[in-house]
């Protein structure tokens, strides 16, 4: 529950989608937010997408799997994306801009395999909190055309508090250059 900040203990066991909304509806009654309760897949993704028209995908996932599949469909349907992954101590956050920049497939090539016993990454609490607050502030700053970090990637080592961004290239071979 310590990194999940839109809910308390007296919750345990309630609808996490509902209560997200009524949470983040009283921080601003101004803000409609449309809310689905439901796996991600292509299917679903592709449906949700349909319904609205979005300026961005962020990606909030903890599974390599989805984070590829949300690049994909963000070229696909030419959204710019911000894709965040955490693990223990350590994360790493990069903003794409289809059709412009290297994507996240540019940088990792396939998900990396995990063995079905390894079970969820560790994670120290504030780790997500922290390069959740990055995702937002990439999303303010690519809205506003400030320097952000398309072809770039930021990375996250709050074990030694250091801050590394590194280069990127768009592949050519890749599926943001087709
Ligand atoms: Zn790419």
């Amino acid at each position: 529950m310590q990194r999940q900040i839109l809910y308390n203990e007296t919750q345990i066991g309630e609808d996490k989608v509902k209560l997200a909304k009524e949470v983040l509806s009283k921080l601003n009654s101004d803000v409609k937010i449309s809310s689905y309760k439901d796996y991600v897949n292509e299917e679903s993704i592709k449906k949700y997408l349909k319904e609205v028209s979005y300026d961005f995908i962020v990606d909030c996932s903890d599974n390599f799997k989805t984070k590829f599949l949300v690049n994909k469909i963000a070229i696909e349907n030419n959204l710019r994306c911000i894709i965040a992954g955490i693990k223990d101590f350590y994360g790493q956050i990069i903003t794409i801009n289809p059709k412009e920049t290297a994507c996240y497939q540019c940088v990792f090539s396939k998900p990396l395999e995990t063995s079905p016993d390894e079970g969820p990454l560790p994670v120290i609490g504030v780790t997500p909190g922290i390069l959740g607050t990055l995702e937002a502030l990439e999303v303010i700053k690519t809205a506003l055309g400030l320097p952000n970090l398309e072809n770039k990637v930021l990375m996250v080592n709050l074990m030694d508090l250091r801050f590394n961004i590194i280069d990127i290239v768009k592949n050519e071979k890749c599926i943001c250059s087709k």
